[in-house]
Parts: C-alpha cells; structure tokens; sequence
C-alpha cells in the first residue's frame, strides 16, 4: 500500500509526522495528568494550554477559554444537540447530528440545493462531507457550524457564529481528539465526573492527542491556501481522466471544495467501483465512510435531489497532502476502467447469443 493512492482524506488523514513528533514525549518521557499539581502534572497542563491558543489562533477565536477539548467532532455536535433542544438540524448534516437530531426529535431545517434555510438556532456544517460543497458561507452567524471538513481547506474563521466543531483527524492530526468552540456562555456536561476543562468536560485529558490537535491546527491555517492549490489540481487530473466515460454526474455545489470529488454514475453500484479501485491499490469511498459499509441510499445525496440510480452508483474521492498528480492521473484511469468493466457485468450488457431458442 501506497500513501499516495490514499484517495480517502474527508474519511481521515495520516499523521502529519511534525505532528507525530511533537506527541512523542507526552505518550512516555511525560505521563502527567493535565490535572495533577506536581511538575509532571504542570508539564501536561501547559502544553494542553498551549494547545488551547493554538487551536484559538487557527480559527480566529477571540480567547482561548472558549476551545474546550472533546474526544472529536461527533462529541462535540452531540454535545452541542442535548445542550439546545431547540436545535434545528440541516437535512445535509453529518450522521453525528442529523442521525442525533432524529433520535432526540429535533426539527429538520430545510435546504433548497446547498443553500440551507437558516433559523434564529439551527445547525449547519461549513462543508459537506459527502460532497465537498460548501454549505454555509464564512460569514455565518448565531449558528453551530460543524467545521470538521472546512478547516485547513477552505478559508474558515469561527467570525460571528455561536458554537462550531472541529476534529483533528481531518487534517494531519490523530483519532479521537476535537474541539467544542464556544462563542459565550455555558453548556450543561455531557461527561460528568472529574474537574476537567474547567468542569465541563470531565475525563482525564488526551494529552498526546490535544498536543497533536494544536499542532494540525496551526499546520491547517498556515498551509490552506498551498493544500488548496494542490487539491485542485489533483481534482481536476481526476475529472479529466473520466472524459472518456459516459452517464456520470459530479455532484457539485456553487461554491465547492476541491478536496472532496463526489461522482455517480449510471448502471454502477458505488461499492463495486469501491472494491476495484482497492484490487488496484487505490483507497476511496462510496458516499460517507461512517456509512459506507452499508448498501443504503445516502440520505444526504436524496436530501440535495440525486435520483437513486445515481445515488446507488456513487462514489467519493478526496485528496489530501500525500497524493500526487501522477498517482490522481493513475486513479482516474482506473476509475474510468473499473466502471466500463462493471458495467459490463450488470444486468444491461447484451445477452450473448443461446442456441435453445429462448
Ligand atoms: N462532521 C463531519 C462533517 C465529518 O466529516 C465527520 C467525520 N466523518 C464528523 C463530523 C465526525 O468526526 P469524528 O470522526 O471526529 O467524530
């Protein structure tokens, strides 16, 4: 397996080793608890605070008091749903809160294309994760913006809105480790125990994982405009290599994210183009990771008014640091191959001649 045919970022990322580095020494040399008073504990707790403004800077956070450290993006948009039960959720949102809007009853925000309807509370993420369209602008306000797939991609700053979520792992940083921004005020614990993140998030802190947070985060904010660029063009390398396919619809926004390349085609199941590009060596998606070892429709994809033939024959493809335009032109062959030989197996290719009459 090969890094740069790793085509599954908006899935996660590999560790940026600048980050890996800078969490060496908190898994072993210093184990403190971020909470202990001795000077183990005060090396742990500066670099989690340190961590904290960085986190800040990355997004334009007026004070670093308002970072609080989650276990990733899902426990934040969790988080923020049980806090208002008020919340209306976009039909376009993440499983961790569309799925959580459902089983705790929140209402459904409407949305006409990629443009969600906004209410006075209403939850809206900056990108969508199946798409890569963006969906609500930088100058969003009074919202909760699931960030997890704007940040280090797209230009984003937290600027008016009320509470945002964020994961490190998107973005060079490792599993389990987010952020809760919180604009002002404050939110009822969903963990309960320990003093942790003055008193509203208890567990022992990840330590080694915030430290990596903030790193990622810095890394995203300065890097985004290059990592841009170059999702670009190894989006267009892509879309190119597939001129030569027929009955294919990217689904794409007005305003989109290079990173994400989100492609149905017709008379194709998403899953099957899946496991070919993976016998060829390529990593990518059908629909969402978190849902893509189901055959289902994807929600999302019928919410912004994909037929299902198209739906069912869809796959996505996001870039990231490690891929190469020689390894986006190689996977865009393969792609074009694996669904004219797909295709060819379906039930539309031409029955082959039978002498029993039939
Ligand atoms: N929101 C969005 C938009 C995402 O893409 C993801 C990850 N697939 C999440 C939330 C969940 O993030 P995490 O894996 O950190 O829980």
């Amino acid at each position: 397996m090969n890094l740069a045919d790793y085509f599954d970022h908006a899935a996660t990322t590999p560790v940026h080793p600048d980050v890996l580095a800078a969490m060496m020494p908190f898994f072993h040399d210093l184990p403190g608890n971020s909470q202990s008073i001795h000077q183990w504990g005060l090396a742990a707790h500066e670099a989690v605070e340190e961590a904290r403004d960085q986190v800040a800077w990355a997004i334009g956070a007026e004070d670093p008091s308002q970072i609080i450290f989650t276990s990733g993006a899902t426990e934040s948009n969790n988080w923020i749903l049980r806090n208002m039960p008020t919340l209306a959720v976009s039909r376009l949102e993440h499983s961790s809160l569309r799925v959580a809007g459902e089983v705790l009853a929140r209402p459904t925000l409407r949305n006409e294309g990629y443009v969600v309807e906004a209410a006075p509370l209403s939850s809206v993420m900056a990108v969508n994760n199946e798409t890569g369209g963006v969906v609500v602008a930088e100058n969003a306000q009074d919202l909760h913006v699931d960030a997890t797939q704007a940040i280090g991609k797209v230009p984003w700053q937290v600027g008016q809105v009320a509470w945002a979520s964020m994961s490190a792992h998107k973005i060079g940083g490792p599993k389990g480790v987010g952020v809760l921004y919180v604009r002002d005020g404050y939110l009822e614990p969903m963990l309960i125990g320990g003093g942790h993140e003055r008193g509203q998030r208890a567990g022992t802190a990840n330590v080694p994982g915030i430290v990596g947070m903030g790193i990622a985060m810095i890394r995203a904010a300065t890097l985004q405009g290059e990592a841009f660029a170059h999702a670009s063009t190894l989006r267009q390398i892509v879309m190119d290599e597939l001129r030569s396919v027929s009955d294919f619809v990217v689904h794409e926004a007005p305003v989109q994210s290079p990173f994400i390349l989100s492609v149905g085609f017709e008379k194709v199941v998403g899953e099957a183009l899946v496991v070919e590009l993976d016998i060829a060596g390529f990593a990518i998606s059908s629909g969402a990771a978190c849902s893509s070892s189901s055959t289902e429709l994807s929600p999302v994809l019928s919410a912004l008014g994909v037929p299902d033939s198209l739906n069912r024959g869809t796959v996505r493809i996001s870039f990231g640091e490690s891929n190469t335009p020689e390894s986006a032109q190689q996977l865009g062959r393969r792609l074009a191959e694996a669904v004219e030989k797909v295709r060819g197996m379906g039930p539309n290719r031409p029955r082959p001649a039978t002498s029993a009459g039939l």
